[in-house]
C-alpha cells in the first residue's frame, strides 16, 4: 500500500476561498469580521506566525489589527489592553500569541479574554464548552485536523484513534474533539508504557509529540490515517513526528510536513472569527 498524501495546503486554501465569499456576504449587511492580534516581545517564531496569520486575513478580507508591545509592558497593561478589546464592538476575535515573554501570567491573560472572542479556543470556559459538547471555539490546529479528517471523507464514528501528545493545545482537544464524533481515543503521552503497540491499535493516528520522525513505519497499523501535527525545525528543514516514507507504505493515507496540519490552522482562526463576527451580527 502506498498512502494517499493528504493536502492541507489545498484544503486550507480552498476554506478561504469559501471565507472570502462568506465575508463579502457580511459586508453586504455591513459587518467586516475584525481579529486583534497581541505580539508581545521578539520571539522570532512568534514574529513569522503573526506575519502569516495576519496576511491571510488580508486575503479574505478580515479587518487584523496588531498590537506589538515590549517585553517590558507589565501584566496590568496588558490585561487593560484585552479590556479594551473586549469592549470594542469592531473586533470579534482576539489572539494573544504565545508564549508570552517571562514574567508575564500567561493563564490570566487567557482567561482575562471574552470567552465570546476567544477564536484560539483556550479559555477554560471553551474548553469546558468543548469538553460536555456545547457549542464554542476549539482550538484552531486541533479544529483544523477534524476538517481535514471532514473534507478527506475520514470516517471516524467507531474507528480506534490514538492520540500521541497531551498538551493542552494540541493532544487533549483533538482527543475530545475524536470522541466527540464517536471515536474510541487513547492518549499517550511521555509515561506511556509502550507507544508503538499504542499506535499500532489506531485506524486514525494523531502525532502531536515535537520530536522529529518518532513514528516509525512499523508502527502503523495497514490503512491507518495517520496525521502529524509535529513541526520540528532541524538542518535538514522542517520535519514531521512521522516517518513519512515509512508510514505511507502502511497507511491508507498521510498529511505530509509542511502542507499539512499547519494550513488547516490558521484557516479554522479565519474560520472561527468569521463565526464570531456572524454571532455578534445575530446571523448565527
Ligand atoms: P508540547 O511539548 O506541549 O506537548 C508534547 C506532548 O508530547 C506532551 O504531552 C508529551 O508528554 C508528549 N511526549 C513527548 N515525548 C514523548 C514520547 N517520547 N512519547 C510519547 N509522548 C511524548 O507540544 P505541543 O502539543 O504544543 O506540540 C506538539 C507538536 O506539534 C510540536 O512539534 C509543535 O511544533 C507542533 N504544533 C504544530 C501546530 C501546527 O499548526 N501544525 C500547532 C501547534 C503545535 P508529557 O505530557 O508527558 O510531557
Amino acid at each position: 500500500m502506498h498512502a494517499a498524501r493528504i493536502d492541507g495546503k489545498g484544503t486550507a486554501a480552498q476554506m478561504r476561498k469559501e471565507l472570502q465569499t462568506e465575508v463579502q456576504a457580511l459586508e453586504s449587511e455591513g459587518v467586516t469580521p475584525g481579529l486583534a492580534v497581541v505580539l508581545v516581545g521578539e520571539n522570532a517564531a512568534s514574529q513569522v506566525y503573526v506575519r502569516m496569520k495576519q496576511k491571510a486575513c488580508r486575503e479574505v478580507g478580515i479587518y487584523s489589527k496588531e498590537h506589538r508591545l515590549s517585553e517590558s509592558i507589565t501584566q496590568v497593561e496588558l490585561l487593560d489592553l484585552v479590556d479594551a478589546l473586549n469592549a470594542d464592538p469592531d473586533i470579534h476575535g482576539i489572539l494573544v500569541q504565545l508564549p508570552l515573554p517571562g514574567g508575564l501570567d500567561e493563564q490570566e491573560v487567557l482567561c482575562r479574554i471574552d470567552p465570546d472572542k476567544d477564536v484560539d479556543g483556550f479559555h477554560p470556559i471553551n474548553v469546558g464548552r468543548l469538553s460536555v459538547g456545547a457549542p464554542g471555539y476549539a482550538p484552531c490546529t486541533p479544529a483544523g485536523i477534524m476538517e481535514l479528517l471532514r473534507r478527506t471523507g475520514v470516517e471516524i464514528e467507531g474507528k480506534k484513534a490514538v492520540v500521541l501528545g497531551r498538551s493542552n493545545i494540541v493532544g487533549k482537544p483533538t482527543a475530545m474533539l475524536l470522541l466527540g464524533e464517536h471515536a474510541t481515543v487513547e492518549i499517550c503521552h511521555s509515561r506511556t508504557r509502550d507507544v508503538a503497540a499504542a499506535c499500532r491499535t489506531a485506524d486514525i493516528l494523531v502525532a502531536a509529540v515535537g520530536r522529529p520522525e518518532m513514528v516509525r513505519g512499523d508502527w502503523i497499523k495497514p490503512g491507518a490515517v495517520v496525521i502529524d501535527v509535529g513541526i520540528n525545525r532541524t538542518d535538514a528543514g522542517l520535519i514531521g513526528d512521522v516517518a513519512y516514507e515509512e508510514a505511507a507504505a502502511h497507511a491508507s493515507a498521510i498529511t505530509p510536513v509542511p502542507g499539512g496540519v499547519g494550513p488547516m490552522t490558521i484557516a479554522m482562526l479565519l474560520s472561527n472569527t468569521v463565526h464570531a463576527a456572524k454571532r455578534t451580527a445575530g446571523l448565527v
